[in-house]
């Protein structure tokens, strides 16, 4: 029997536990916000502690702390994240039929929140710390396990503070479990800008239309100006351009249809606007928010240069931003990719697609610093909704997927293969 035939074999023979496991793990709340993750990290280190597996809980916050776990096999070639987040969205008990916090198992599904995003994708990434602990003396290089807080309001006490404080935890490569869908793995992500602008007008009578022009007229034809902003084309190496292009069908099976056509470009969303105070008043006021999302290729200077000039044209109106996170993506065709798509295929005869995917995770995190950052993960089912739920089935061949293809990262006698022509944005 080979190394990767006994691996398989020992996830077939733990079954049980591994589907136990995560059915508790979503018992462990971590709703974020508020975001206190204690119970989940507990959960997770009495896990290690009873594999008898050393980890460090590293906690800036002590709400968000965070489970580190390293070892290093006998030759140090190179070196594997396994990245996942242990806290989760909170729950809007609107349209739930099943418990969110109870794990439940029906037909072949583990329900609760946190079930796809990303409870058992972090959950993967145990299990793989764990058995590939268990052959450590036959690995070439190190594997890490970071069991994050505070991804999902992508805030600065999980991955930002391990990154930035820990640069044991940086590798050469970062593999995460992130939902993405049996026939994708996700190379890169769009970035996102949060802008509110304030319009200012003197106002007057509604009939007095002569003295004053409308504050959420101004604003609407601002809105209109924005859209300018969606032809914004991305500048990108040409085989990064090409993986995108070829991704299409997969995108769409993944978030429907029309999801390929935004992947490449800026759109917008006016999530909030306000102004007026009366019908018969001509509005002195308007406020909007905008929701900028950014494709790769982009940098956020062009994206502002473009406001500006759009705002030039219209006196007493401002715009200040409230949030960023850059676009960034890796190599398409890196080496994790390669052994992803090639163990997918052997394990269940889907062919893979590498892709850009809609919203930020931590994995952008490992890009800015240019390491290259892989997600594989089960299909997202309830994402931020009701009734979150993970095949068994799914969550299974996404254990094997990466024991897998950590094994083979880990077992290759050069040094970690990485394309210098390749690298995300960093604004
Ligand atoms: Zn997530």
């Amino acid at each position: 029997m080979s190394e990767k035939e006994a691996l398989l074999a020992a996830i077939d023979r733990d079954r049980d536990e591994i589907i136990e496991f995560l059915r508790g793990f979503i018992r462990a709340k971590s709703p974020n916000p508020p975001g206190n993750t204690q119970e989940a990290a507990r959960y997770v280190s009495e896990f290690l502690d009873a594999e008898g597996l050393d980890y460090r809980i590293i906690a800036p916050n002590n709400e968000f702390p965070n489970v580190v776990a390293s070892f290093a096999g006998p030759q140090p070639q190179r070196h594997l994240v396994l990245n996942g987040h242990i806290d989760v969205f909170p729950v809007d008990p609107v349209g739930w039929t099943k418990d969110p916090w109870a794990g439940e198992m029906i037909d072949g599904k583990i329900y609760g929140r946190g079930a796809c995003d990303m409870k058992a994708g972090t959950s993967a990434s145990i299990f793989t710390y764990r058995y590939l602990h268990r052959i450590r003396g036959k690995l070439k290089g190190r594997l890490t396990l970071t069991c994050v807080s505070d991804e999902e309001t992508l805030g600065p006490w999980g991955a930002r503070y391990l990154l930035e404080n820990c640069p044991e935890v940086r590798g050469d490569c970062m593999l995460s479990a992130e939902p993405s869908g049996k026939n994708a793995i996700r190379f890169g992500e769009k970035g996102l800008l949060w802008v509110t602008f304030n319009v200012r007008r003197p106002g007057a009578h509604g009939s007095y239309t002569h003295k004053s022009e409308s504050a959420i007229k101004v604003a609407s034809h601002i809105i209109a100006d924005l859209e300018a902003l969606t032809n914004i084309p991305p500048n990108l190496p040409s085989d990064v351009e090409q993986a995108i292009r070829n991704a299409a069908p997969a995108v769409e099976e993944i978030w429907g249809n029309g999801a390929a056509n935004i992947i490449p470009k800026v759109t917008l969303n006016i999530g909030v606007i306000a102004g007026g105070l009366k019908v018969n008043m001509i509005p002195s006021h308007c406020r909007f928010e905008v929701d900028i999302r950014i494709p790769v290729g982009i940098d956020k200077d062009e994206i502002v240069t473009a406001l500006n000039r759009i705002v030039s044209r219209y006196p007493e109106v401002t715009f200040e931003e409230n949030h960023f996170t850059a676009p960034a993506f890796c190599d398409p065709y890196g080496e994790m990719s390669e052994l992803l798509r090639d163990n997918v295929k052997q394990l269940s005869d889907v062919a893979t697609t590498p892709i850009v995917s809609l919203a930020a995770t931590d994995a952008r995190l490992w890009r800015y610093r240019k390491i290259p950052a892989y997600i594989y993960g089960t299909p997202p089912v309830g994402i931020a909704s009701h009734d979150e739920h993970v095949s068994i089935d799914d969550y299974l061949h996404v254990v094997r997927t990466h024991v897998l293809s950590a094994y083979d990262y880990l077992s290759r006698d050069e040094p970690p293969r990485v394309r210098d022509s390749i690298s995300g944005n960093h604004n």
